[in-house]
């Protein structure tokens, strides 16, 4: 497995495999990696040829108030479980190599599916993304690019960005790893307190708890509103509870199937997951 730091190494890297026209694979992460990340490479390991992991803490997709001085930086230990699951390449470049000093004068913004869930409580959140990842896939020119459902509106903005500028890779989307508890494995896990990691996969359960009851043919109205008051009285401070169509539209059918949504804050930690409810025929 090599290291790159630079795009200049990484293209040169990278060089054979083109010529050879080998399909490229691409995870982009920000680092910290655990399981979900991992099963994304093991997913591209089963198609690509070569798989390349970018860690990088993007700042442009951080707001002033949020963490991305304190986002866990672990690239020793990164590189290491990379190398266990055989990722190819890592390029792990520093801020001034993806944004030059030179002020920037392009930006990239994916419209309507950005303004709600996420992109609501964190404005600017996917500008920043759709840039980045607009950069890394032209740094690497994958074949296949690989990003998690549990970020499930950054994999739509994502297709829905790759679909409009006729960029030439699929993007594939892997489901989410889970802890043995349901709670959805994320980076941000690490800041909980022992007593708000024992509280967390209320969220999960409470989705699991929703698609059960539409199922049943509950209203989705209630639905929501029961996992609002459940994610409460267990001590969340909800940002947003709601169901959308798997295209991030609102729901005016009911034949189709439903993707339900939760981001909420225990303590200082705000936590994203859905769950897809299958009522397509
Ligand atoms: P991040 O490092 O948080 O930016 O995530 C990098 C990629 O890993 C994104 O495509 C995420 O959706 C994906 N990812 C993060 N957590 C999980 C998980 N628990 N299961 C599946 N994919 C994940």
């Amino acid at each position: 497995m090599k290291m790159e730091t630079t795009i200049h190494g990484l293209t040169a890297s990278l060089s054979p495999a083109k010529h050879a026209k080998k399909l490229i694979g691409f995870v982009p992460t920000m680092g910290n990696l655990h399981e979900g990340h991992l099963n994304l490479v093991r997913e591209a390991k089963k198609i690509c040829d070569l798989v390349v992991v970018s860690i990088f803490v993007n700042p442009t997709q951080f707001g002033p108030n949020e963490d991305f001085d304190s986002y866990p930086r672990t690239l020793e230990q990164d590189s290491h479980l990379l190398a266990d699951v055989g990722c190819d390449i890592i390029f792990a470049p520093a801020v001034e190599q993806m944004f030059a000093k030179a002020p920037r004068k392009t930006n990239i913004q994916v419209t309507d599916i950005t303004d709600g869930l996420c992109g609501h409580a964190r404005p600017g959140h996917f500008d920043g993304v759709a840039l980045i990842v607009t950069k890394l896939f032209n740094i690497v020119q994958p074949n296949y690019a690989f990003f998690g459902q549990k970020d499930f509106q950054q994999l739509v903005v994502v297709q829905q960005l790759v679909r409009d500028l006729n960029m030439p890779l699929e993007v594939i989307g892997v489901p989410t790893t889970r802890a043995e508890d349901g709670l959805a494995l994320s980076s941000r896990n690490g800041y909980l307190t022992s007593e708000e990691r024992n509280k967390a996969p209320q969220i999960y359960a409470s989705l699991q708890h929703a698609k059960g009851a539409l199922e049943q043919g509950e209203l989705l109205t209630s639905v929501l509103e029961d996992m609002r008051s459940h994610l409460q009285a267990h001590g969340f401070e909800i940002d947003y509870v709601e169901a959308r169509t798997p295209e991030l539209q609102t729901i005016t059918d009911f034949n189709q199937d439903i993707v339900l949504f939760v981001a909420a804050k225990l303590g200082k930690t705000r936590l994203i997951d859905n769950l897809i409810v299958h009522f397509a025929t």
